[in-house]
Formats: C-alpha cells, sequence, structure tokens
C-alpha cells in the first residue's frame, strides 16, 4: 500500500501541516516510484529496515509490507503524529523514534535488536551526505543503503579521481564502500516538486578490507589537500611531505588532491604513518 498524490495531499490539510523545506520535507506521492525503490532494495522477509525521515509513512507503508522489521526516526513531531496515528505503534514489525538522527547513536539503537541493518530512505537532502558519510564510518551495523539523493551528491558520491566532482565524499564512500547510481527519479513524483532532480543510490559497505590504513589518518589528510583542492600536492601537503616522500610512493607531486586514486592516500598514508615513527 502507498499514498498517492490526494491521499498525501488530504493527511497533510487534516493535520494542518505545511511541508518544511529546512528539514528536506518533499514527499514521494507517485505509487510506482515507492514500487521501484522497494524492488531495487531486494529485501528479503527477514530483513530489518531502517529508514530515516518517514515523513508521511509513504514508503514505510511498502517497508511494513515486505520487511522483518522497520525502525523509523523522524524529527519533525507533527509528522510523527501522523504516523502514530496511521502506522500500528503496536505493530512489533515497527518502531518510531521521534529525534534528530544526527543526535542519535544509532550503534546502540541497532546492535541490540539485530547484527546486519539495511537503510531504504528518501533522505532529507540537506543532511544526506554527512549521514551517509557518518553511518559508513561509525555504524558497521548497516551493510547496505539505498537512498533517494539530489542527483548531483549521487554524482559526487559515484564519481571517480580525475572527474571534477570526485571529492571527500567520493573517497570516503567508496573507502567503505561500493557505490552506484541505480535509477535517476524525477522531481514531479514529489510533493512540493523540489528545484532539483533526485537519483537512487546503491551502497554495499565493502565485507574486508584488502588495506589495513588508518581510516581517520586518510581522511584527514586527504581533508588537506581537498580543502586546497587547486593547489599541486606539493604546496597543499607542504607542511607533511617533502619531494622525495611522494616520489618513493609512485605519487606525482604535481598532482591535484582530486588526481589522486584510493590506493594511493593509502600508500601516503602509511608513507606519513613510517615518517611519524621515525620522528
Ligand atoms: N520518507 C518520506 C517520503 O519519501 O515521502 C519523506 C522523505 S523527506 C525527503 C525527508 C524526511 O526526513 C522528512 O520527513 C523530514 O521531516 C525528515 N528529517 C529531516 N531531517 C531529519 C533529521 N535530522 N532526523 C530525522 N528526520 C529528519
Amino acid at each position: 500500500m502507498t499514498l498517492t498524490r490526494t491521499q498525501a495531499m488530504d493527511l497533510l490539510h487534516k493535520y494542518g501541516i505545511s511541508p518544511r523545506k529546512s528539514l528536506g520535507q518533499n514527499f514521494v506521492i507517485e505509487p510506482n516510484t515507492i514500487r521501484q525503490v522497494i524492488e531495487l532494495s531486494s529485501i528479503k522477509p527477514s530483513d530489518f529496515i531502517i529508514e530515516i525521515g518517514p515523513g508521511i509513512g509513504s514508503l514505510t507503508l511498502s517497508l511494513l509490507e515486505v520487511a522483518g522489521h522497520v525502525t523509523a526516526v523522524e524529527i519533525d513531531s507533527a509528522l510523527v503524529e501522523i504516523l502514530e496515528d496511521s502506522l500500528e505503534p503496536e505493530d512489533k514489525k515497527f518502531r518510531l523514534i521521534h529525534a534528530d538522527v544526527m543526535d542519535l547513536d544509532l550503534n546502540e539503537l541497532l546492535i541490540a535488536r539485530n547484527e546486519t541493518w539495511k537503510l531504504v530512505a528518501n533522505l532529507p537532502y540537506n543532511i544526506s551526505v554527512p549521514l551517509i558519510c557518518d553511518f559508513l564510518e561509525r555504524v558497521p551495523a548497516i551493510t547496505k543503503m539505498t537512498v533517494m539523493v539530489q542527483r548531483e551528491v549521487a554524482e559526487r558520491l559515484v564519481a571517480k579521481p580525475g572527474e571534477k566532482a570526485f571529492g571527500l565524499p567520493s573517497l570516503k564512500v567508496q573507502y567503505f564502500a561500493e557505490v552506484k547510481k541505480i535509477a535517476d527519479v524525477p522531481s514531479s513524483v514529489f510533493l512540493p516538486k523540489p528545484k532539483v532532480e533526485s537519483s537512487l543510490l546503491q551502497i554495499k559497505r565493502l565485507e574486508k578490507h584488502s588495506i589495513s590504513t588508518n581510516p581517520e589518518l586518510l581522511f584527514e589528510l586527504a581533508k588537506q589537500a581537498f580543502n586546497q583542492r587547486r593547489k599541486m600536492l606539493r604546496r597543499s601537503l607542504k607542511d607533511i611531505f617533502e619531494l622525495n616522500d611522494f616520489e618513493s610512493v609512485g605519487i606525482d607531486p604535481t598532482s591535484r588532491a582530486e588526481d589522486i586514486t584510493l590506493e594511493e592516500w593509502i600508500s601516503l598514508t602509511e608513507k606519513f604513518v613510517r615518517k611519524r615513527e621515525k620522528s
């Protein structure tokens, strides 16, 4: 079951709610889009799902039909009221948490219930990048994400070195996961219709890292270089590396942050660790 445009408008009207731009409230009101998200998420009846921002429940209703359990986190008390009235709060398959997801300790919330979770969500656009990066870095219980994001964000996260869109978020996401854009979603399926187009991303956590580097250190180095992305590495990282440090790990010191592959960032991080141990 999904909500049509008319049902969604009736619900908002009945509760006197106007969608809040500051919370990224663009509700999906096209049942075919919800069906597509559900199909592409390949959810099994035993799956535990976490949804961030259930809104008026368009996706949540369909998730509850196919999953073993759904935990949904919603910040807006007016929407929590709608959800509590329209979904069954006493349903053992469903848990609604009224909170700002950025303030929650998701590990605490998830680990007690099950070992692995899938995130399926139409994410609030203003927090989608930090949220995806944070979950990959800090919430290992989430092993797969099928998320709707702004198309420009999707393009940034799948970008490869050498491409203009490649940046620190691309590097972070690709360190932890395999990321693919699996569908484009037109702005016409949302209420209200946003100014930008959207895409559906699939992010699968890599099971094992073939690499044994320190991700915090790697991201610190990359952050310093990306903060001055127009500068060559020999300039942006000059207080950390000498010219021959780059050469010793096979990196051209005249390259810029966006040209460096994940493997090269790993070599640079390891070089930094060796230098630090020596000094
Ligand atoms: N899932 C619904 C849908 O597809 O129609 C709504 C998606 S809407 C793009 C984003 C939702 O995230 C809104 O319901 C909004 O209130 C909620 N939200 C925004 N910021 C949040 C936060 N920090 N924590 C939890 N929920 C948040």
